[in-house]
């Protein structure tokens, strides 16, 4: 499952949540101060900005390079 990043609206807290696809966690409430409702940040390790990595369509996951011959994992 994945792991979702929040951060309270009121005291600024960060905290890790791991949920099921599909919820939206409107019921979590911050571990410091209570407050409901934290809004969710983006995962390190999901970055739709991020330009540093290679697009997945051209990079192997045995290689990395695309060399070995075998076609990219979809
Ligand atoms: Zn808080």
């Amino acid at each position: 499952m994945p792991i979702y990043e929040y951060q309270c609206t009121q005291c600024g807290e960060k905290f890790e949540v791991i949920q099921s696809i599909g919820e939206d966690g409107s019921k979590l409430i911050c571990p410091k101060c209570s407050t409901q409702s934290p809004k969710r940040l983006f995962s390190s390790f999901y970055s739709p900005g991020s330009s540093t990595t290679e697009p997945s369509e051209t990079s192997c996951p045995t290689c990395s390079t695309g060399t070995c011959g075998l076609p990219p994992m979809m």
